[in-house]
């Protein structure tokens, strides 16, 4: 069976009460491709999680925006995996570029975060992606090879992982990576799947391109050969997020 095309949309920090109603409407009444083909899943922040879980059509799903790296306790502020599975929220993004580069997440943080939410039965949305200055030097192979490598250490299963590429340089600047661009560096990642993983976790995992991805530019980067979907930011909180979804087919 081939990759299932996935959108995710990676609402950030942004949205009012009124916003997110908004938000679940333009979803709700939007014409998509079948689940069949598609899967969509939309990250609102934490505290609207539950009320755009409850209203959300039924074949879309939700996603975190992070989680605790352990089990839950004595660390104020931390949302756990657990909590996110008690109230039934399939998915988390774990390793986003702004909280490695705001927050300080180092890439072994990030491996233990995946490890651990996928041992809670979490599905995980892993980021890995270079800064222009990593691109410029010619490091992006080795800077994305090491964010994955310290996922793969840490992980044996890897069917409940979908990895998004997503280049800095690219987040919520306009700037969007070219087809060829993405294609070049979701082939080195698949690549290097096959190598230090198997050749079954290389061909089965959804490679997912984000940065300023929008309906102008999806159905092009949609077209590539081992782009499997897209991380969504600033186009998931729009309309165009639809079309977005439907560069599927
Ligand atoms: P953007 O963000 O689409 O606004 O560039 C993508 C992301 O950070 O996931």
């Amino acid at each position: 069976m081939g990759r299932k095309f996935f959108v995710g949309g990676n609402w950030k920090c942004n949205g009012t009460a009124d916003q997110v109603d908004k938000i679940v409407k333009i979803l709700n009444e939007g014409q998509v491709p079948s689940p069949d083909v598609v899967e969509v899943v939309v990250s609102p922040p934490y505290v609207f999680l539950p009320v755009v879980k409850s209203q959300l059509r039924s074949e879309f799903h939700v996603a975190a925006q992070n989680c605790w790296v352990k089990k839950g306790g004595a660390f104020t502020g931390e949302v756990s995996a657990e909590m996110l599975v008690n109230l039934g929220i399939p998915w988390v993004i774990l390793g986003h570029s702004e909280r490695r580069s705001l927050l300080g997440e180092s890439s072994e943080f990030v491996g233990d975060k995946v490890a651990y939410a996928l041992s809670q039965g979490l599905k995980v949305i892993a980021c890995v992606g270079e800064t222009l200055e990593q691109r410029e030097s010619g490091s992006t192979m080795d800077v994305v090879s090491a964010q994955t490598k310290a996922i793969a250490e840490r992980i044996k299963d890897w069917t409940n992982v979908v990895i998004a590429y997503e280049p800095v340089w690219a987040i919520g600047t306009g700037k969007v990576a070219t087809p060829a661009q993405a294609q070049d560096v979701h082939a080195f990642l698949r690549d290097w799947l096959k190598t230090n993983v198997s050749p079954e976790v290389a061909e089965s995992t959804r490679i997912i391109y984000g940065g300023s991805v929008t309906a102008a530019n999806s159905k092009e980067l949609a077209g590539q050969t081992d782009v499997d979907g897209f991380l969504v930011g600033g186009a998931s909180l729009k309309p165009e997020f639809i079309d977005i979804i439907s560069s599927a087919t």
